[in-house]
């Protein structure tokens, strides 16, 4: 490749990088497409979540006492009906206090009623102002102010965050109302946290918030709370740093999305956490089975919630469609303790991961001439990049963008093939010029003329009409070369061809016959109009002055030959011998002549 091709090969690659990447920004403003492009990408994060589950273990001091389906008969049973009476929870609270759990937390919202508390409102208020490490849940909306007045929530559940705007302007961590607790609750306990879940628009779940925005104050979600009074933490103490990074302690950081969110980090699917049937607990509290009870929940972290389809609080997340809400809480509790959550690469990030995989495609379709080959060599080049976000998530918990390099990746590989056939396309051009071209003059050379003489005599032949054939010949050339030199001549043969290409048709074929000899192929033109477009050439030669190599002028005349088809000629032998014979009869008159019969 020459230097000039090279460069123009660069700079064509530089204009397809700069028109996919133009491309792909302009594009991602849109949000149609911007939704498109998150939605796929958010699919190749689950897949990826699923690889990773084998490599993946949980924390066993998380259990879970489960409404489930036996444990919702054995309700509807004793208690005719779901919720149940409040002192059931009570007396759970005082049953499981004897196995000295670290925490019991409700993932059941004890809202508020209308009349008075009764008995069993009563011993539940008993039993949470009693044992400290109960904790209890609320839940955000946005109903509008006619259906609930929004609450105003006491000050000290609430509390401030550096920096924590992020939280602060995210459309998705900011309420207008909430669903609260019985007041008399909140009046014995502190302990009180928010539940919502915030599900993509496939109805997934895949982030979480630790933190809300209510009224001008932040609010923790129960599990960060939880988390907080497990690593002995003041709420007060916690912030969002630089990376965007919820800072709990020096060892405990919450990386937040741009919208204030965090990505969960899957252990399994349901049933990780040891679920254990709330109508065991029960009957065990009812036998005393303190052994049993100290078994399953000394030192345990207990969530309470239901896991039943027929109540309504099963998820869809990444790793399950049948996920327990309340196992996404153990979840995000095991995410903080492990310190275990996935961080998105930013934007700006996969974008220069996309370039520089582009970059290896372009270099790839360049380099190799085979198609199969450099094919090859951009799927393999892809299969890698894939293993390491497989690989990046897994050991790095770095979620790597696969759509934005994939997408870019094949906008590249289409426009380098674009690009590489045009350069083809033209080398082909270019290589077709010279195999028919005369170095020389630049006219068409002898085995062009003999192609078109055969394809206009089959024309003619077949469809009738005729076509014309001037044979040129320079006079006394042997004297010319003799007297100025042979590159004088030189000089002459290309000026010449110059003033035939001037003097004819573009429909015409000027081709160098031979030596100092030139033809012409009018297609479709009779005898005289050919003798005319011959006599035009001849006085346009005689009349005109040639430059010598040495910068001296001198004239030539020629002697021209006229032949036609079908007048003088049924083959291209037959009309080359004619038109030859008449240059020879005009070089037998005298030369410096056009001559058109024999
Ligand atoms: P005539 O008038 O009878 O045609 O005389 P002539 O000397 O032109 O005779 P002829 O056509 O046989 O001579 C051909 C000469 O043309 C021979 C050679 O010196 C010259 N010639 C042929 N090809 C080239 C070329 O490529 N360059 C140069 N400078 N001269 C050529
Ligand atoms: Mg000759
Ligand atoms: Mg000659």
């Amino acid at each position: 490749m020459n230097k000039k091709k090279k460069f123009f090969n660069i700079i064509i690659y530089f204009l397809a990088f700069i028109l996919v990447f133009g491309f792909v920004i302009y594009a991602g403003r849109f949000n149609a497409f911007g939704k498109f492009i998150s939605g796929i990408e958010n699919k190749t994060f689950d897949i990826r979540q699923n690889f990773m589950l084998p490599h993946k273990k949980n924390n066993n001091d998380i259990v879970i006492i489960a409404v489930d389906d036996p444990s919702y008969e054995y309700i509807t049973e004793n208690f005719g009906t779901w919720p149940v009476p409040r002192s059931f929870w009570a007396k759970l609270i005082k049953g499981l206090e004897k196995a000295n759990p670290k925490f019991i937390a409700f993932d059941l919202l004890f809202t508020k009623r209308l009349d008075t508390p009764d008995k069993g409102d009563l011993e539940l208020i008993e039993a949470v102002k009693n044992n400290k490490n109960v904790y209890l849940s609320m839940n955000f909306d946005n109903y509008p102010p006619q259906i609930r007045k929004p609450p105003i929530l006491p000050q000290r559940l609430g509390f401030d965050i550096k920096n924590g705007d992020v939280i602060k302007n995210s459309p998705y961590l900011h309420f207008s109302n909430c669903r609260n607790a019985m007041d008399e609750l909140l009046k014995v306990t502190s302990n009180f946290g928010f539940i919502n879940v915030t599900r993509d628009e496939d109805g997934i779940i895949r982030y979480i918030a630790p933190i809300f925005y209510y009224n001008g104050a932040y609010y923790p979600n129960l599990t960060t709370l939880i988390a907080l009074k497990y690593l002995n933490i003041q709420p007060e103490s916690i912030y969002v740093d630089k990376n965007n990074n919820l800072v709990l302690d020096n060892k405990h950081k919450i990386p937040l999305n741009p919208d204030g969110r965090a990505i969960f980090n899957w252990y399994g699917k349901e049933g990780t956490y040891e679920h254990i049937s709330l109508w065991e607990v029960d009957d065990a509290i009812n036998r005393g089975d303190t052994e049993y009870l100290k078994q399953k929940f000394e030192n345990k972290i207990i969530y309470i919630g239901t896991t039943v389809t027929a109540l309504a609080d099963i998820k869809s997340t990444p790793v399950s469609f049948m996920y327990p809400g309340v196992e996404t809480h153990a979840t995000f509790l095991n995410n903080i303790l492990d310190n275990n959550f996935i961080k998105h690469l930013s934007f700006k990030a996969d974008l220069i991961i996309s370039v520089l995989i582009c970059f290896l495609i372009g270099y790839c379709v360049l380099k190799f001439e085979s198609v199969p080959y450099s094919l090859l060599c951009v799927i393999q080049l892809i299969i890698i990049y894939l293993i390491i976000t497989v690989l990046a998530m897994t050991f790095f918990n770095l979620w790597l963008g696969i759509v934005l390099p994939v997408y870019s990746a094949t906008l590249i590989l289409i426009v380098s093939y674009i690009a590489k056939y045009l350069f083809k396309s033209r080398d082909y051009e270019h290589t077709y010029k010279l195999a028919v071209t005369d170095g020389l003059t630049e006219l068409y050379n002898h085995r062009y003329f003999q192609e078109q003489m055969i394809m206009n005599v089959g024309s003619v032949a077949r469809y009738g009409g005729s076509f014309s054939l001037i044979l040129i010949d320079i006079d006394f050339f042997k004297k010319f070369n003799d007297t100025h030199g042979h590159q004088s001549g030189d000089a002459v043969l290309r000026q010449v061809a110059q003033t035939i290409k001037k003097n004819i048709r573009t429909s015409d074929i000027p081709c160098r016959y031979g030596g100092e000899e030139m033809s012409i192929i009018l297609t479709n033109t009779k005898k005289e109009d050919a003798i005319t477009t011959a006599k035009k050439v001849w006085s346009a030669i005689r009349e005109r002055k040639f430059e010598l190599a040495d910068g001296s002028w001198a004239n030539v005349t020629i002697s021209v030959g006229v032949a036609s088809m079908p007048d003088n000629g049924k083959t291209p032998q037959e009309l080359i011998e004619f038109a030859d014979k008449c240059l020879y009869k005009a070089k037998q008159n005298g030369r410096d002549r056009v001559e058109s019969e024999i």
